[in-house]
């Protein structure tokens, strides 16, 4: 591994954003009944057993957890269908529903028995006389096309499209490649199968005079995963050792970014703990999920944080207690990714003893990026004495910070702009009285002086009322999962002493 490239790619995300973007993307098979039948539902339920999987290598562990789908035979019945999609509101995220849909290897499965009755609802004799046909679509292929090879009026593809709305607009964008599959009865088109990609199908269908159609999106499968790395130079390598990718460790120090400066807090021996969420598709990884709960330990102190989603749909993560993660400030307002990896000869930081010194200096490369602590004010910028080229920002009535030495500003800010939490405002450098490129850095308040290392930091509101009951009840079993894996963990580190 290119470990110098990659660290660039990490450098150029915003951990910030990458934080923001923690929305659940997952998506759900439709609940029509109508439809139901359409699913040979594969119910998939997470072995538990597996996540207390351990390992004793302490330096990373990793297990998966995976999901054994059941499948349930074709001819299932829409009832028994209805029921287990019924079950996905009130589960976890553990269970996985499948819909098995046609792909190319297994043309079998639609042209079922369970896709015509199902479609149709109620004729079975569609059913047996139906005639099934794939197209596959070639280069230059238009609808129109392949309908006039099939021998289906151009009156039947007009009703499609018309009656189809948003669904069967995508009928115009088939590639070649594609499989179109038509049940064809007396020359008038009955269905229409679209696999759009491995994700997404259309099913088109007659009814009355028109066609009705609907898109269906496989549900991924999730597995859960658990994580443990031991740090000895920097997160990131930890991380990379422990089989992380670059963005889950972005995503891991965003969730400890209020309460561990990983530019200077960190040190070897610090370890930490994820269970995160791998989307699969046909037993392949498609990409992460969700960091479901986490354990970060900084120098003997444990930081835990635990996904919970509210009623309204909103994620965010909460200590064990139900208060949130976040704080109105972040305690690292220098990109530290530049600076972890410099860790083990680095310039080790201190509130330095000389009058006059009220801050605390990051040493860092010219051109890294700085960012506001929290949201706010831009009150000045510009040079600024000795500070050279400063930045302060004022948040709300009481709180203002100062970053000077700077080399350059972000070129949209000015008197008066507002900036967000985590938004790069300017980039270190080493102008005024400065011995090298660095940030200074201040933190004041009520215009004294602070500590920016150690000072209390307000926190942003805990859990509602209203949830709490329902926080500690789903979150119960992710705190009884890390308790068990850092026990491991612990255990296995006192071993090998
Ligand atoms: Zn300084």
């Amino acid at each position: 591994m290119n470990r110098k490239k990659m660290s660039k790619t990490i450098m150029q995300r915003d951990f910030k954003s990458t934080f923001d973007n923690i929305g659940n993307g997952r998506q759900r098979p439709r609940k029509h009944g109508r439809w139901a039948g359409l699913a040979v539902v594969g119910l998939g339920l997470f072995g538990t057993a597996s996540l207390l999987f351990t390992n004793t290598d302490a330096e990373a562990t990793r297990s998966t957890g995976s999901s054994q789908p059941v499948t349930i035979p074709k001819t299932a019945t829409p009832e028994i269908d209805t029921a287990l999609l019924a079950l996905e509101p009130q589960t976890s995220k553990r269970i996985t529903l499948s819909l098995a849909l046609p792909s190319n290897s297994a043309p079998a499965v639609i042209p079922s028995d369970a896709v015509t009755t199902s479609l149709s609802g109620q004729s079975a004799n569609v059913e047996t006389k139906t005639n099934w046909q794939t197209e596959t679509v070639r280069s230059g292929d238009s609808l129109a096309r392949i309908f006039s090879r099939r021998h289906i009026s151009p009156q039947q593809l007009d009703k499609l499209m018309r009656s189809g709305g948003d669904n069967t607009r995508i009928l115009k964008r088939i590639m070649p490649g594609q499989t179109l599959k038509f049940a064809i009865k007396d020359g008038e088109l009955q269905q229409l199968v679209y696999e759009i990609d491995r994700l997404n199908t259309l099913y088109v269908q007659r009814e009355g005079e028109g066609f009705a159609a609907r898109t269906i999106t496989r549900d991924l499968e999730t597995r859960i995963t658990n994580v443990s790395g031991t740090i000895s130079s920097s997160l990131f390598l930890a991380g990379m050792d422990a089989g992380l990718s670059d963005n889950l460790i972005m995503e891991l120090a965003g969730i400890f970014g209020w309460d561990v400066d990983f530019a200077l807090d960190i040190r070897t021996g610090d370890h930490f703990t994820l269970l995160y969420e791998e989307k699969y598709l046909d037993g392949e990884k498609l990409r992460d999920g969700n960091i479901l709960a986490a354990e970060f330990n900084n120098r003997g102190k444990t930081f835990r944080a635990l996904r919970y989603t509210d009623a309204n749909g909103r994620s965010d993560y909460y200590s064990p207690n139900g208060n949130s993660m976040r704080k109105a400030f972040i305690r690292t307002p220098v990109d530290f990714t530049r600076i972890s990896s410099r860790f083990g000869n680095r310039f080790h930081p201190t509130l330095k003893k000389r009058k006059n010194h009220h801050g605390v200096d990051y040493a860092a490369p010219r051109g890294t990026p700085i960012k506001a602590a929290g949201d706010g004010k831009v009150v000045h910028i510009g040079r600024k004495g000795g500070y050279g080229k400063t930045v302060i920002i004022q948040h709300g009535g009481k709180y203002s910070t100062l970053y000077a030495h700077m080399s350059n500003y972000n070129r949209k800010l000015h008197r008066g702009s507002r900036v967000r939490q985590g938004q790069t405002i300017g980039y270190v450098g080493s102008t005024g009285r400065s011995t090298g490129p660095h940030l200074h850095y201040e933190f004041r308040i009520n215009g004294v002086h602070r500590n920016p290392l150690t000072v209390k930091l307000p926190t942003a509101a805990p859990i509602q009322a209203k949830y709490r009951a329902d926080f500690l009840a789903k979150t119960r079993v992710l705190v009884s999962q890390l308790d068990m894996l850092t026990d491991t963990i612990v255990a296995a580190n006192e071993h090998t002493k």
